[in-house]
């Protein structure tokens, strides 16, 4: 996100979200954190992608008895992460609850992106279940060459803390804006990138609903990036339905903006409202009257360019579909796009081997180059209180269970560098 933009998400937290089964978390997610807490003192946890498939199928039942047995955290305690472990070095984006900053290790060097939220914030706004959800989903052993990887989470009386990979080549909306609009085959590259994660959380249950350009980052290599799980939905079979209005106006679903069931074709509706934004420099039903704008994705009919090919107006038909059970992927999910004429030169497993070259690749001096990173906040102070030496809790009223650390990863950056 920039400061130059109205962030629209805001809107949709506050008239979405607040509605959001907010009294559903608390029991529930004591026993799925206490489970996560079991998995990840497994040394095989994080190392072996079969084990992590078989436990991520093993998760629901799994999940259901915890629920029935125990809710202490365990002996996870000692595992636990404090802000001042961490040196935080610029501010790098702002959210609806807190702040993401460019922080080092101390001990470890290495860089990262803290995410801080501000407990008082998501409690006044009833968002826990959203923020346990951002943390479960993360959790859930997520392994996606473009999906971002969370390290740890930790908190304190006051505030919650991710820490995640740092991606450091900007924002897709940051070169969007420089540039204007992509070359077609440079905006069907990062869409191939973009579905390829959206298939693999739709694979397990995960609606991601939050596709925009301001969540999706470059790494420095130039492949795509999604960020931010605080919108991600689980528990959504392909073909099942959510009934919760969640979202951001400008790339809501027609069926989410008028409070229908919706499934995971909303987020290839949102991918299609990213492509086109991607060609074109504007959502396709913009208008600056958000009214208008409500108005324009329920009826106005699509404009397509002639400058796009054939395959890239018949691929934004098939996405920007306004009935879901005729959206492309509505059926059988990423399989049908991947079989659009206009991925038809994409080789689907090299493009997840990361093998396909990117044709813009950041020019990055390094892990912690911030020359991507909107002024807007890089320029702003470092906020005293995200370091403070406040003590670690272990459990808290609100978050129960929220803290975790991946033992290797936490013994490992112990050790002095
Ligand atoms: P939420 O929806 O939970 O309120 P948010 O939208 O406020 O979250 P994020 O989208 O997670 O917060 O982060 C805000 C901004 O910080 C992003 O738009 C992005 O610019 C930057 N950012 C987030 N995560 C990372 C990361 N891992 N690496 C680099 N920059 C990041
Ligand atoms: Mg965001």
């Amino acid at each position: 996100m920039t400061g130059t933009q109205e962030r629209p998400m805001t809107y949709a937290k506050m008239k979405g979200l607040v509605t959001f089964l907010s009294g559903l978390v608390k029991g529930k997610k004591v026993g799925f954190s206490d489970f996560f807490h079991k998995l990840v003192k497994s040394q095989q946890f994080c190392k072996c992608g079969d084990t992590q498939r078989h436990l991520q199928r093993q998760s629901k039942p799994r999940r259901q008895k915890e629920v029935k047995t125990k809710s202490s955290s365990g002996n996870t305690d000692n595992l636990q992460m404090k802000p001042s472990d961490f040196e935080y070095l610029k501010l790098i984006g702002t959210g609806t609850f807190g702040k993401v900053l460019l922080a080092r290790h101390r001990k470890q060097g290495s860089h990262y992106a803290v995410k801080v939220l501000q407990k008082q914030m998501i409690i006044k706004r009833k968002e826990q279940r959203n923020v346990m959800v951002e943390r479960s989903v993360l959790l859930k052993g997520l392994k996606h060459p473009f999906l971002v990887g969370l390290h740890f989470a930790f908190q304190t009386p006051d505030m919650l803390y991710f820490v995640l990979d740092y991606i450091n080549g900007g924002e897709i909306f940051y070169h969007l804006q420089r540039e204007g609009s992509f070359p077609e085959p440079r905006a069907t590259f990062y869409a191939a990138e973009m579905a390829s994660a959206l298939g693999y959380l739709h694979s397990l249950d995960i609606v991601y609903r939050d596709l925009k350009p301001e969540n999706i980052l470059l790494d420095s290599e130039g492949h795509v990036m999604l960020t931010d799980f605080g919108l991600c939905k689980e528990g959504v079979a392909i073909g099942g339905i959510m009934h919760t209005f969640c979202g951001t106006p400008e790339y809501l679903a027609p069926e989410v903006l008028q409070g229908h069931p919706y499934s995971p074709a909303v987020d290839w509706w949102g991918l299609g409202v990213v492509l086109f934004e991607m060609l074109c420099g504007l959502p396709p039903f913009h208008s600056p009257n958000k009214e208008k704008m409500f108005e324009n994705i329920l009826h106005a009919p699509l404009q397509l360019s002639s400058r796009f090919s054939e395959a890239a107006r018949s691929l934004l038909e098939g996405l920007l579909e306004r009935d879901p059970s005729r959206r492309l992927g509505q059926s059988r999910d990423i399989e049908e796009l991947q079989e659009h004429p206009i991925f038809s030169s994409i080789n689907w497993d090299d493009l997840v081997a990361r093998k396909i070259q990117p044709t813009f690749i950041p020019k990055v001096a390094g892990p912690c180059d911030i020359s991507y990173i909107d002024p807007e906040f890089t320029l702003q102070p470092v906020p005293a209180s995200v370091g403070g030496r406040q003590r670690p809790v272990y459990a808290s009223e609100a978050f129960p269970g929220f803290s975790f650390s991946n033992p290797e990863e936490y013994f490992a950056a112990k050790q002095p560098s």
